[in-house]
This record gives structure tokens, sequence and C-alpha cells, in this order.
């Protein structure tokens, strides 16, 4: 059990379920700004119309290639779609200085190993349709054209904001002169993981990511969305990036922040932005985490008052040490005793891991019941009577109770006679962007 005074000092990390529901509203009400015509170009979410329109119908067939940025990695795929789905995929490093160095680097880079994926498996002869999951906000205007909003993240690449990425990509494999591949689509991360999972759950409506960022998609009826300037023709919906990241980048969340999370804001890469994405998000979490324990230290409740120079360093206490901590057993304290160690805290006692895991399980329950508002705010929209969510990411995927403290939550704040799921759905950003890829040629074909 955590110390009494260790929980009082935990406690404005602890949300009541008024506070929950008031997010919950203050999110909507955010959203309706987002949609509105005259009140996006002021709103913090953006609401972006994805231009994908239709769900896959579990026949979409071919091969694709498909590249995944946005993540902790970069990805090049080759994906099967038939009755089954296989892929073959190679991740690739993005050096940091690649991350923060001018947009040309960047894209000179993907290019350059899309090239060698294609070289090392002998794909030059075909001309592959590819699908590109860029995982930042971008404001569309097609399914190939997406101009990059902000970065987000751990990305800050000079002149790439307010540019097509789609063409900042095909300039880059031009110029190499060695690749031969068709852009069929550009897609975020969520819109992936909604279509991976709609193939076969077709109740599946809403795209949700809980990995290094966060933000969820849906899909909205055209005449719910005022800033939709494409047809009208049928089907009259499409899928909504939210980016619901930004939630709170216009204080409307700051009766929930607290000290420590205006200490990460600070010393972030986008200082203002992306606020609810973190309190929620793995780029984040271990990062709370460790500023409550250099205090709980600093005030002498932990580890006798000794610190560590590692413990001191910022990001030195790792997200995923959250999941491992919690997913000790009851009444052992194993992982935490050996992740205590690796940060060069070496006299912890019984009484010190109790109260490290309090931290981390205030942290995490905050940052999953707040994911949890916000999908019970999607399926309140929604209104259907039974809707299942796809969910990736690391922190969702990885932390041993964050589908189980969501679940909690969205029970919480949905209306009464909704039914729902919180499904895994495996690999939205090569499946998924395949799929966008072939629905795309579907309907196109169709008119
Ligand atoms: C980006 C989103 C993305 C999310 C999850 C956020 O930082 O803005 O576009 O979907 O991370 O990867
Ligand atoms: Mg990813």
């Amino acid at each position: 059990m955590a110390s009494q005074k260790v929980k009082e000092i935990c406690q404005e990390l602890v949300l009541s379920q008024e506070a929950l529901k008031e997010v919950c509203d203050r999110l909507q009400e955010e959203i309706n700004k987002g949609l509105g015509k005259e009140s996006n170009p002021e709103a913090t979410i953006k609401c972006f119309p994805t231009y994908v329109r239709e769900l896959p119908n579990g026949k979409e067939k071919g091969r694709f290639l498909a590249l995944d940025l946005g993540g902790t990695n970069f990805r090049v795929l080759l994906i099967e779609l038939g009755d089954k789905c296989t892929m073959e995929s190679r991740i690739y490093a993005v050096p940091q200085p690649i991350m923060i160095g001018p947009g040309d680097g960047l894209f000179d880079h993907i290019a350059e190993c899309l090239a060698s994926f294609i070289k090392e498996r002998n794909l030059g002869t075909e001309l592959l349709p590819l699908g590109f999951t860029f995982s930042f906000p971008c404001k569309q205007e097609g399914l190939t054209k997406a101009r990059l909003a902000r970065w987000t993240k751990g990305f800050k690449c000079e002149g790439v904001e307010g540019r097509d990425v789609v063409e900042l990509l095909k300039k880059a494999i031009a110029k190499r002169g060695d690749v031969k591949i068709k852009i069929c689509a550009v897609l975020n991360d969520t819109t992936g993981t909604l279509m991976s999972c709609a193939w076969k759950n077709h109740n599946c409506r809403v795209g949700l990511i809980v990995g290094t960022g966060t933000n969820a998609c849906y899909m909205e009826k055209i005449e719910k969305v005022e800033l939709w300037d494409g047809d009208l023709e049928e089907p009259r919906q499409v899928i909504i990036n939210t980016e619901w990241g930004a939630f709170g980048d216009n204080g409307c969340l700051d009766f929930v922040r607290t000290e420590y999370d205006n200490t990460i804001d600070r010393e972030s890469l986008n200082p203002g932005k992306q606020l609810f994405e973190k309190m929620i998000s793995g780029m984040y979490m271990g990062e709370v985490a460790r500023q409550v324990i250099v205090r709980l230290v600093a005030e002498g409740l932990l580890f006798d008052g000794k610190s560590s120079d590692i413990l001191q360093e910022k990001g030195s206490f790792f997200t995923k040490y959250i999941s491992e901590i919690e997913s000790d057993e009851d009444g052992d304290f194993n992982n935490c005793y050996a992740i205590l160690e690796e940060l060069g805290l070496n006299n912890a006692t019984d009484a010190d891991c109790a109260n490290v895991r309090h931290v981390c399980e205030c942290v995490s329950r905050r940052a999953a019941y707040l994911a949890g508002a916000g999908v019970a705010l999607l399926l309140n929209r929604i209104n259907e009577e039974s809707v299942s969510v796809a969910v990736d990411g690391s922190v969702y995927r990885f932390h041993p109770h964050f589908h189980n403290l969501m679940v909690e939550q969205v029970s919480q704040l949905i209306k009464p006679g909704i039914k729902f799921d919180l499904m895994l759905s495996e690999d939205g950003s090569g499946r998924g962007a395949a799929l966008v890829a072939a629905v795309a040629s579907r309907t196109s074909a169709m008119r």
C-alpha cells in the first residue's frame, strides 16, 4: 500500500467522474467547432475530413505497398489482400537528426528506404499502388493530397508545414529515378486502424491510437460536416480525423491539468500544443510519472530522500516502465526493483516500490480515463446500437490494464442502450493503408 502522504500528493492526478463528464462535454463543444465552417479556423480540434467515404467489404484484393511514418519507427510494407491478408515489412530507423532536420532530408530518407525495399524484393517490374500512412495532423484536399498542419510528437522538420506531403514524397522519388510506384492514398494511422478492423467487423466506426501520440477518427454523416466541400453522392458519410490530441490547446482543459503537465509542455518541442496528447500518450506518460517521483524524493517520501543522477534526467523514466511495474503480481515488486536499479536507485524498499507503483497507477489511470471519456463522446455522437472501436498503439497494447480501465470509463459516460467493444486492430498502418488504396480504386472504377 502506498503511504497516506504519497496518496495525497498524487490526488491531483485522480479525476472525479464529474470532471470526466465535463471533459466529455467540452470535447463535444470543441468537435462541433471543428466541424463548423465558420468556427473551424479558430477551432483547436480540426476535425479534418479524410475523403475516405466507404468501409471495406472484406472482398478487397491485390498487392500494395505501404509506408508508415509517425510513431517510433518508419516502416515499408508489402501487403497482399485476398481471402486472407499477408504482409512483409521492414523497419528502418529515422535518426534523430533527420527527425528535426530539413524536410528534404526526411523525404529523401523515406524514398531511399522505399527504393532499397523494392530492390531487395525485386518488385521493380510492377507498378504497385502505394498507401502512405502519415500520422500527423494534415488538412486533406483529396485522397492523395494532405497538407501538414503542424508537426507533433518527436518530429520538427523545417519546410514541411503547409506543404502537401504526397507532393514532397513524389519529388524525392522522382529525384532518384529508380522507383516506379503509384501513390493511391495518404491517410492517418487512426483511419488505417479503423479500416483494418472494419475489413472483417462491420460494426466498426471508430479508430483510436494510444501510442507515441493519441488521436481518434470516426465515421460521420456528411450533413453534420458543414466543413465538407466534396460531393454529396452516396454514401453520405466520411471518416473524420478529429486530431483530438490538440484538445485543450485553448485552455479548456486547464481545470484538470497539473504543474507536471505544465512542465512537460514547457520543455517540449511544441509548447502550448497537443495538450490532451501530453496527458495521455506514450511519449509523455513516463515523464509525468518521473516528475511526480522526483517531487516525492525531494519531499523525503521516497528512497530516504536520495535521488540518482539518472532519475534527475528528463526522459529517463520510460513509459514502458509503467507497464512493466504495473505488470508485477500483487505483492511482489520484481519488475519495479529491476527498473529502480536501472535508474541507479539501489536501496529501495518494498514501501518505496508500493509508492512508485501508486504513482504509475495514477498516471496510467488518468490517461485511460481521459481517452475513455473521448471514446464515449464519439460513441454518443454516432448513436448506433452497437459499435466497435478499433484501437492500436503501444500504450494500449502493452499496458496490462489500459483496456479494462478504458472500458470502465466508456461505460460510465455512454448513453444507456449503446453497446460497444474495444478491439485491438492489427496493423492499421499496413493493412489499413492497403484497404484505403483498394477501396479508393473500387470507388473510382464504379464512377
Ligand atoms: C498526431 C495524429 C496521430 C497520433 C497517433 C498525433 O500526434 O497528430 O495525427 O494520429 O499522433 O499517432
Ligand atoms: Mg504506428
